[in-house]
């Protein structure tokens, strides 16, 4: 019989990586999945349009660190330890080549979420994992051994010696185990939304995208930047993304009632820049018309949109106003919208809260409160922006948390 026993509770990605990385590394211990749901890695499974955006080509800590609203500073130690080419050496030995995209976004070479859970589940089955799926933890108890005891939904009783809490983003701090064994949850709130909005400028336009645009939250200065995309609902796209990621917090303090400018053109693209280069069309281009010769790298139908909300009919560049001019240039630098409540992405949606950082040892992922009590992956008040970056914390965490739950 093994003397240990580690329990893992949630079958997603951080809990399979902690289950398997402990295995591997200890093959005399008994390491079991709790899984509450009738499938484990579903999230996997949905994962980056079905494809699994499984991690990020940023193969610098302190530079990966940044793309995490909450965690950075802790990750920043942790990727020094585990970070994306560990993770794609792991895939790799284990047979699952990724692939960069432009974006630096890494799938698999198959462009399917399948590959990384097939991965997953043989190299448990390999090294012995146990799976209960179906098999919700309800409570979990320190016994005077420093082991703990939990019961699962059908009131089955397990004596284990670890514990690794992997059950990811929290929606009801009461049902938390780790509330249950003395841990505190920062506020939790959505991330990784999409803002809906109802305004003239985008009405109608769904599908339409911009390829590099500036967000702006004028009460907190946040910016972000990258592409947009005009939406039934309103406006998706990483530039919206990553704020509603940086904002989480504030956005949820407001009710997802607030404003926000957009400048269409990115930072750089400032209105006096944006003044200059209408008024050199008006001067180079004269004869041409507003509706078929704009300046700018804009789709169409969004610069036709842009001349009709500026109230500019179809005329020659000659006989554009000053005026004109400042109000399209503001449009386009300054447009103000007003969210009428946030959407959540079918893309990616991340929980920002969970167990207080404050409460953990980063060097080996162990509570500071409990001795051989582990957390891994969303469970921890850590959630990172769109394009793997979520997926690479679960791996990190759930490396370090296997390997050193058994390591005395
Ligand atoms: C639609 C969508 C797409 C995404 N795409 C990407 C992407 O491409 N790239 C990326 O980096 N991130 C992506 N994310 C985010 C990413 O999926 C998560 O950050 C990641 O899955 C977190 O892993 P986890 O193991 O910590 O939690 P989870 O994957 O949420 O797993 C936790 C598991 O624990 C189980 N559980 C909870 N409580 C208990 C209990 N008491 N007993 C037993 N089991 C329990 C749950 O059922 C769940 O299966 C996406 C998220 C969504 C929703």
């Amino acid at each position: 019989m093994p003397t240990k026993h580690v329990a893992v509770i949630g079958g997603g990605a951080a809990g399979f990586f902690s289950a398997i990385t402990c295995a591997e590394a200890y093959p005399d211990a008994q390491v079991t999945i709790f899984e509450k749901s009738p499938k484990v890695l579903s999230k996997v499974r949905i994962s980056g349009g079905g494809r699994c955006n499984v991690t990020h080509s940023c193969f610098d800590p302190k530079e990966l660190a940044t793309k995490y609203p909450r965690g950075s500073r802790e990750l920043r130690g942790a990727f020094h330890k585990w970070q994306p080419l560990d993770t794609i050496n792991w895939f790799q030995e284990k047979g699952v080549e990724l692939k960069t995209e432009e974006d630096g976004r890494m799938f698999p070479t198959t462009d399917d979420s399948q590959t990384i859970i097939h991965c997953l589940l043989s190299s448990a089955q390999k090294c012995g994992i146990i799976v209960r799926t179906k098999t919700s933890v309800k409570t979990a108890n320190r016994t005077n051994r420093n082991g703990f005891s939990i019961t699962d939904s059908n009131n089955e009783e397990y004596d284990v010696t670890h514990l690794i809490i992997a059950t990811g983003g929290t929606a009801s701090p009461q049902k938390s185990i780790a509330v249950q064994l003395g841990h505190t949850l920062t506020q939790l709130a959505p991330s990784l939304f999409t803002f809906n909005i109802k305004d003239p400028l985008i009405d109608g336009l769904a599908g339409l995208s911009v390829s590099s645009a500036q967000t702006l939250f004028p009460p907190t200065k946040l910016k972000q930047s990258g592409p947009m995309l005009i939406t039934h609902w309103g406006l998706s796209g990483p530039a919206i993304l990553k704020l509603s990621a940086w904002g989480a917090r504030d956005f949820a303090d407001r009710d997802y009632a607030f404003s926000f400018n957009v400048n269409w053109l990115g930072g750089e693209m400032s209105f006096e820049r944006v003044k200059e280069l209408m008024i050199q069309t008006k001067k180079l281009s004269s004869k041409k018309l507003t509706t078929t010769l704009s300046p700018f790298d804009l789709p169409k139908r969004f610069w036709l949109r842009l001349l009709d909300i500026c109230s500019i009919p179809s005329k020659q560049w000659a006989q554009v106003s000053n005026t004109e001019i400042n109000a399209i240039a503001n449009k386009i630098t300054r447009s103000e919208f007003r969210t009428d409540g946030k959407s959540v992405n079918k893309d990616e949606f991340v929980t920002c809260g969970g167990v207080s950082l404050k409460e953990i040892n980063f060097k080996t992922m162990q509570s500071k409160l409990i001795p051989n009590l582990y957390f891994a992956g969303e469970a921890l008040d850590i959630d990172g922006i769109t394009g793997g970056f979520n997926f690479q914390a679960a791996w990190t965490t759930g490396r370090i948390a296997g390997l050193s739950c058994l390591a005395e």
